[in-house]
């Protein structure tokens, strides 16, 4: 019969193995050697895990206690229960063998029943510590010896159980660009930060009454202290001025997001979440580096849940309509051409804004079936305004820089066109220029393709990133997009100059430009001055449906 546990008799007497085995057959696997020797050769082969050892005292060759001394040598068994059998009574063995390492000491003649409890017991308590081990290995990061995520949210738990008296604050804590320390530094100076930052961390949270920290994964620690907000923001200050001694020729800046706890129900993975959303509005700014969490915070999250939840029925049921707003030739005071912009006409809401869903969908990825949608949306039109014998205004469609994650974009495309039999000239691509920066090869080759095609590619949104100019030498574009509210920021007069110098050099390039977002009269009158004269904005119309524009157009002509 088989059971779960073996143990291994080391005695070189047959007869005493032999009654051993008869009284521990019932429960136990049993394996036998004749000494020591033949006993390791046994340890080092056997696959099957050795729950204990009953190991004789006198023995030839390799006595007892040898054999004792060299198992706990080993790395494999030096926590395995041994337990000596001996017939010697006297007190010297005995404490030798339990000195050198044995569990437990048991004389002959022995009462069987008696013999299997401390077999037992020996076995339960072996097993106990190995849980424990490896409970501490699991509840502990090896690197820091902080407690890992699990761990610290139970203690966290034990925390607000014992001090309902207390308000606490879930404070959560990385550094910004900790990837390019790691890569800059290498792994191991990474390494040394985080023990840094968790010793540092650790020894702050002495300055309040309770408290603990972890580490949460990689450079983000949670440390849950009362919520003092002088205290913690004073422990903030020290710990950044820290940081900064630790490696002068880095920045180690960090970002702090702080939930104070109202609700202690809610679970502490949702603590963690709520301090994670005030972390993020500091990340990667530079006067501040820590910040409170707000329902609004949390306001945000829900919408942007909804939105995520209600996307694609929304597009199925036709809630994304397009609106259309014109580019004004000022020379002639007639429309050239028209942007299509998407609007969300929900149910209950009513229409809701792209600059409230677009960047959401731009972070799951949706935004290349709107985009899809909005670019045959426009082709409909443009086949619309052929099938009347209207007057075509080309339309510029938005091409979201994750597009461009596809290989088969411009193919895409050319498909389209050629299903509505649109002529591709009229179908204009806004492309932003942070689309270059993130995948310059794919989008090189699919601006290629495109404009072999005869489509036209408009740079949005111009003047807004830093590379602008250094795009231009790769790409060739046959339009720049100049945003007004990129040039107005803080110093008009400033703003007017760098404006102009970049027209002239569109001029020097041969590049047409347009200019968006005009609102007065007096930008139009400056525009004009520095030779730009195509022009989209409020100032000329708003956005507006698609019939509405047709009208519009219509009255302008
Ligand atoms: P954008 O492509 O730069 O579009 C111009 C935005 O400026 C539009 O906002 C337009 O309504 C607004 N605008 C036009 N004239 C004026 C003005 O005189 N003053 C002011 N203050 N604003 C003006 P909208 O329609 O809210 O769109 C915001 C952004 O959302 C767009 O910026 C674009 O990045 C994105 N977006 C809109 N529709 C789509 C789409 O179908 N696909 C993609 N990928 N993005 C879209
Ligand atoms: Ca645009
Ligand atoms: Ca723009």
């Amino acid at each position: 019969m088989s059971h779960e546990k073996t143990i291994l008799i080391v005695d070189d007497d047959a007869f005493s193995r032999a009654f051993l085995k008869m009284c521990l057959n019932d429960d136990y696997n049993i394996i036998e050697a004749k000494g020591a020797r033949e006993a390791f050769e046994i340890l080092l082969q056997t696959d099957v895990e050795i729950s204990a050892l009953l190991v004789d005292l006198v023995m030839p060759e390799i006595d007892g206690f040898t054999f004792i001394e060299m198992l706990k040598g080993t790395k494999q068994y030096n926590n395995t229960p041994i337990i000596v059998i001996t017939g010697s009574h006297d007190v010297e063995s005995e404490t030798r063998a339990l000195s050198t390492g044995a569990w437990d000491y048991v004389t002959k003649p022995y009462n069987a029943n008696i013999l299997k409890f401390r077999i037992k017991n020996a076995i339960d308590r072996s097993q106990l510590e190995l849980y424990k081990a490896f409970k501490h290995k699991v509840d502990y990061d090896d690197l820091t010896e902080l407690y890992q995520r699990n761990k610290f949210y139970e203690e966290v738990e034990i925390l607000l159980k014992h001090h309902k008296d207390i308000q606490f604050a879930m404070c959560r804590l990385d550094i910004d660009r900790f990837k390019m320390y790691n890569a800059y530094f290498g792994m191991p100076t990474g390494d040394e930060l985080l023990r840094f930052i968790s010793k540092q961390l650790l020894e702050s949270i002495t300055a309040f009454e309770v408290g603990i920290c972890g580490r949460i994964e990689d450079d983000i620690f949670c440390f849950f202290v009362p919520y003092d907000l002088d205290k913690i923001k004073e422990m903030l200050e020290n710990l950044k001025s820290s940081f900064r001694e630790f490696n002068k020729s880095f920045d180690i800046v960090p970002s702090v997001g702080i939930y104070p706890v109202e609700d202690t129900t809610i679970p502490i993975s949702m603590m963690y979440d709520y301090a994670t959303l005030a972390a993020k509005t500091v990340k990667g700014n530079y006067t501040d580096f820590y910040s409170i969490y707000e329902t609004k915070l949390r306001d945000n999250l829900d919408k942007e849940q909804s939105i995520v939840n209600e996307m694609s029925a929304a597009l199925k049921n036709g809630q994304f309509v397009v609106y259309l707003q014109p580019k004004w030739n000022s020379l002639n005071n007639r429309p050239v051409a028209a942007e299509a912009l998407v609007r969300w006409k929900h149910p209950e809401k009513g229409i809701i804004s792209p600059g409230e869903f677009i960047p959401v969908f731009e972070k799951n990825g949706f935004i290349s079936k709107l985009d899809y949608y909005m670019w045959e949306a426009a082709c409909k039109i443009l086949r619309k305004w052929k099938d009347e014998s209207r007057h075509v205004y080309p339309i510029s469609v938005n091409v979201s820089r994750i597009n461009f994650y596809n290989n088969h974009l411009a193919d895409i495309i050319i498909e389209l066109v050629k299903r509505y039999g649109v002529d591709p000239v009229s179908l204009h691509l806004e492309i932003t220029e942070s689309t270059y920066s993130d995948n310059p090869e794919v989008m090189l080759d699919t601006i290629k393709k495109l404009h072999a095609a005869g489509f036209k590619i408009s740079m949005d949104d111009f003047g807004s990133g830093y590379s602008s100019l250094n795009t231009l030498k790769d790409i060739y574009i046959d339009e720049l997009k100049l945003d007004m509210k990129f040039f107005s920021k803080g110093n008009e007069d400033r703003g007017a100059r760098i404006l102009e110098s970049v027209v002239n050099m569109a001029r020097t390039l041969d590049i047409p430009i347009i200019a968006e977002g005009v609102e007065t009269k007096e930008n139009v009158d400056f525009l004009s001055k520095v030779g730009c004269h195509i022009i989209q904005g409020y100032y000329y119309a708003k956005p507006m449906p698609v019939s509405e524009f047709e009208e519009f157009v219509d009255k302008a002509r």
